[in-house]
């Protein structure tokens, strides 16, 4: 018989949900304080894991890491002769080559992950060109909300680009991160990881779930959970006021103004194209906001 297939990177049931910020900068560069006082914020604010990113060098995270219960990702951000990418999960800075291609072949070639930054940034609004991150290829996600644009010119909020991307099949994972410069800009912005073992987290786990989607973004809505039941998707936030399913071209489907919502993806043969993906947005309090990533949808004839 014919059906939608739902193709979730989320586990129907969570043990944990870890909490992160993937983007940090330290006196490495132009951040204000050194990485031990940066690990220690962090620590303060109760995040499990914390990947310091400073500009074209390599913070050494195994030198921090006997000292800190926060699990340290290796991290940088590239930064000079283009737009600014994120590289994870990598032992080494490389030379920023103009052809932005070629920084995401390294990475890829050496088994990183890549995120495109602030793509709304400057007073342009147009730090990473729409054109350039669509004809890339081998990025892992996009910072669909970079906090520390809130203070600088341009949008912290990229969904508008996501949806443009998604529509056209380049499928990204979005993050949310503070891009900590100062004291200030901590804890505004970060990632949800299901950790659904009870061993303890390990960089190489969170690096394979980020890979995978097993993550949301988040400015202070949490979610519980993320269910796929047919061609059913189920949300619950308890402190979410209202709940969106946006589909292809950004298409705002169904809204529930509620802690909990549920939408069933209409059975239409055309559905693949149509509605392509669901993501769920997720509003709460004055500006707080959670993301889901988005949901594959596929009709079996
Ligand atoms: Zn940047
Ligand atoms: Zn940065």
């Amino acid at each position: 018989m014919a059906h939608i297939v739902l193709k979730s990177p989320y586990l129907n049931d969570c043990l944990r949900w870890l909490r992160g910020n993937l983007h940090t900068h330290t006196t490495i560069s132009d951040g204000s304080r050194p990485p031990e006082q940066v690990i220690a914020a962090y620590e303060q604010l109760g995040y499990d894991f914390l990947a310091l990113t400073d500009h074209d060098v390599f913070a050494p995270a195994r030198d921090y890491q006997a000292a800190t219960r926060l699990i340290l990702l290796p991290g940088v951000e590239v930064t000079a002769r283009g737009p600014h990418i994120l590289q994870l999960g990598l032992e080494a800075a490389q030379e920023p080559a103009v052809d932005r291609q070629r920084v995401l072949d390294f990475i890829a070639a050496k088994g990183g992950l890549a995120v495109f930054n602030h793509p709304n940034w400057q007073w342009h609004f147009n730090h990473f060109p729409q054109e350039l991150m669509q004809s890339l290829n081998g990025a892992t996600g996009i910072e669909i909300y970079n906090a520390v644009i809130d203070r600088l010119e341009g949008a912290a909020l990229a969904t508008d680009r996501w949806d443009r991307l998604l529509s056209h099949d380049k499928w990204l994972w979005g993050f949310a991160n503070d891009d900590s410069h100062t004291p200030a800009d901590d804890g505004r912005a970060w990632n949800r990881v299901q950790w659904n073992s009870n061993a303890p987290p390990t960089v190489a786990g969170i690096l394979e779930a980020l890979r995978a989607g097993r993550f949301y973004a988040s400015t202070g809505v949490t979610i519980d959970t993320i269910r796929v039941d047919g061609p059913t998707l189920h949300v619950t936030a308890a402190n979410a006021e209202c709940i969106r399913f946006v589909t292809r071209w950004g298409v705002v489907a169904h809204t529930e103004e509620s802690s909990q919502a549920s939408w069933t993806v209409p059975n239409t043969p055309d559905v693949a194209e149509s509605i392509k993906y669901v993501r769920i947005e997720c509003f709460g309090v004055g500006s707080r906001m959670a993301w889901t990533q988005p949901i594959a949808v596929d009709y079996h004839p």
